[in-house]
């Protein structure tokens, strides 16, 4: 799941300092590990899932599914009761960014589907999303769902101690904006621990040398948002599912991430991968 962000632009000229500020606490090696083996319970998720994605097959099917894989690994579905959320998985379809409802609504041929998914395993939370094209899409869906996930691979690259906060959004924001297409930015990614949205925010925008400093233990969830129009997003009747403002089609990919001192550690892979 992502958080609310600061809707301001003017968040940008922020921390430009000789002395740049930290947020978040740092997790032990012992801490990393453990999350990484939530990661990897949440990895399995998303593998098996992706195996069952097809035109007929229910979002609630795919929720279903999910619960149980979690429950049997002896994690519990981090998304499951959030602030009333009723399941354990987001499951957005073409215009909708984040933050759908599983349910009755059957997958279609040409469809992009986000699935969001955290898991919590012996008190650590990690926090997933991969978007899939649901049998043939157009070139243009193929396409977005392909910038996005290049996009988080650029973030994650920036993800090294020492650098800023703003040199991940600064990543993600280049290669979508090359592509045309626009990062959501009043929704962000966050740190990750104990907790499911801890300190600091990452949004998929910024300024390169800007923000809180990444340092050593740091763990946050980076995950573009991205719309094949415009940035603006409106929320739902149902008071969860966001779709973009213009019904243009959006995807959404995300990992958990430690910095460490070999570099960024992708916590939400499968195991020894
Ligand atoms: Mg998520
Ligand atoms: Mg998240």
């Amino acid at each position: 799941m992502s958080r609310s962000g600061r809707r301001s632009r003017a968040a940008k000229a922020l921390g430009r300092s000789a002395t740049p500020r930290r947020e978040g606490t740092a997790k032990t090696p012992g801490e990393i590990d453990a999350m990484a083996a939530s990661g990897a319970v949440l990895a399995r998720v998303h593998d098996t899932l992706a195996k069952e994605i097809a035109p007929g097959v229910t979002t609630g099917r795919l929720d279903e599914i999910a619960e149980q894989l979690i429950r049997d690994a002896g994690g519990v579905p981090s998304f499951k009761g959030y602030q009333g959320f009723p399941g354990s998985i987001c499951p957005s379809r073409n215009d909708e960014v984040v933050h759908a409802i599983p349910g009755d609504i059957v997958l279609a041929d040409g469809d992009v589907l986000s699935l969001d998914c955290g898991v919590t395993l012996d008190g650590w939370v990690s926090d997933s999303a991969r978007s899939y094209a649901v049998g043939a899409v157009t070139d243009e869906a193929r396409r977005l769902i392909d910038v996005t996930r290049e996009s988080l691979a650029r973030g994650i690259a920036a993800c090294v101690a020492g650098n800023r906060i703003g040199d991940i959004g600064a990543a993600v924001q280049a290669e979508v904006e090359a592509a045309g297409f626009s990062v959501v930015e009043s929704l962000v990614g966050h740190g990750v621990g104990r907790t499911m949205h801890e300190p600091p925010q990452v949004p998929n925008y910024g300024t390169a040398g800007t923000g809180p400093e990444l340092f050593e233990g740091l763990v946050i969830a980076i995950e573009p948002m991205v719309n094949v129009g415009g940035p603006d997003i409106t929320l739902g009747p149902d008071g969860w599912t966001i779709t973009s403002a213009d019904g243009s089609l959006s995807a959404h990919w995300e990992h958990t991430v430690a910095v460490t001192a070999a570099g960024p550690r992708i916590l939400t892979l499968a195991a020894g991968g």
